[in-house]
């Protein structure tokens, strides 16, 4: 048996935990059981090398690292997560929410490549998570599609408020814009489910508005699968 996985996905500052939350408030309200994750796990020793990368230890700049070796990090802090926290209640049918998964590896590492070898990194990074680890395959990615000029003015805004610096990803603009596109690539290539969080004027919809459409959408999917 197998239960069904839904994965928020989207570049720093895209309202993922925003929507993740909601989505988790309104199936808590409904007396809906479920699974809460959110990678990278930076409380547990298996994000050591996630840590140490992000903490600027390998480099200052992302591209210090190749997208191939990144990666590995986080897929072994996913691995430690499947085996210590959720295998079990997934493999009993349970439903489990995901605040980023291995879909994040291809939208900030597959930036690093050059665009016609983003197919060939993808295929690698299923092959890899899905397939040698033996990680699950989402039901669902919500990926949250904003334009790297209003991300990166939520970044700002969010590390004002909360008097917290950005890390390597997050201080660097060009990177966010890079990761932007590949993420769009990742999203085509892998079949993700794309939501605009901006509006035909290129405002940035409301929270809410955004959260039915995601609730709406699920509502017809993953919620009916048996
Ligand atoms: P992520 O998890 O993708 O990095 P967050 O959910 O933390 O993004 O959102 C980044 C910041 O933007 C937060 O301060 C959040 O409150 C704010 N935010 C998220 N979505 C919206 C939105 N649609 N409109 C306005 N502010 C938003």
């Amino acid at each position: 048996m197998q239960g069904k996985l839904i994965v928020f996905e989207g570049t720093d500052g895209s309202g993922k935990s925003t929507q993740f939350k909601l989505l988790c408030d309104r199936l808590q309200a409904q007396g809906t059981a479920f699974q809460r994750l959110v990678f990278p796990q930076y409380e547990e020793p298996s994000s050591a090398l996630i840590r140490m990368y992000l903490g600027g230890e390998f480099g200052a700049h992302p591209s210090d690292v190749n997208a191939y070796a990144a990666s590995t990090f986080y897929a072994v802090d996913r691995y430690a997560a499947w085996k210590k926290i959720w295998s079990k209640g997934y493999l009993a049918g349970g439903l489990v929410l995901s605040d980023r998964y291995t879909t994040s590896n291809a939208v900030h590492q597959g930036g690093k490549l050059p665009p016609e070898e983003q197919p060939a990194f993808f295929d690698w990074l299923f092959d890899l998570e899905y397939r040698k680890l033996g990680l699950p395959q989402p039901d669902a990615v919500i990926y949250l599609d904003m334009p790297t000029e209003q991300s990166v003015r939520l970044l700002r805004s969010r590390e004002n408020a909360t008097h917290t610096k950005g890390d390597i990803h997050e201080v660097d603009t060009a990177y966010l814009s890079l990761c932007r596109q590949t993420a769009l690539r990742a999203a085509e290539h892998y079949g993700w489910h794309r939501v605009s969080c901006v509006d035909e004027l290129g405002q940035v919809r409301s929270i809410e508005a955004l959260h039915q459409e995601i609730w709406t959408y699920l509502s017809q999917s993953v919620f009916t699968l048996q």
